[in-house]
């Protein structure tokens, strides 16, 4: 659920490109974990219409786009005490999403609550 969370424009975008031209799949995803229903469906489903649409990978190909900018890059260094480090999760905690804050950044939005995340301490 973390991958879709985070990548929710993402996987729109390329719903939305694609013949179909819709996002019923993800949708159906999304309204389902909002009701706190069981997921493991619709994110198979919505895996295989990725596939599908030439995403081999499927929603692990969001995995790794995800890596990059995910996480702040600290300058060899520059490594100060930090006894406590800043973290922002899933508000709704319905998936394992977590984010890092990253300069003028704004918080993202959970895609499944619509609320941004809420800062937490590691
Ligand atoms: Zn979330």
């Amino acid at each position: 659920m973390a991958i879709v969370c985070a990548n929710v424009e993402h996987i729109r975008r390329r719903l939305c490109d694609s013949p179909a031209g819709d996002d019923t799949v993800l949708q159906e995803l999304l309204n389902t974990a909002r009701g706190g229903g069981e997921v493991a469906g619709p994110v198979n489903v919505l895996h295989s219409v990725l596939q599908a649409l030439g995403d081999l990978q499927g929603l692990s190909t969001y995995t790794i786009r995800r890596r990059t900018g995910d996480r702040d890059v600290h300058p060899a260094g520059t490594d100060r005490e930090r006894p406590s480090e800043p973290v922002y999760l899933c508000p709704a905690t319905r998936c394992a999403r977590s984010w890092w804050p990253q300069g003028p950044v704004p918080v993202p939005h959970c895609a499944i609550s619509g609320e941004a995340l809420r800062r937490d301490q590691l």
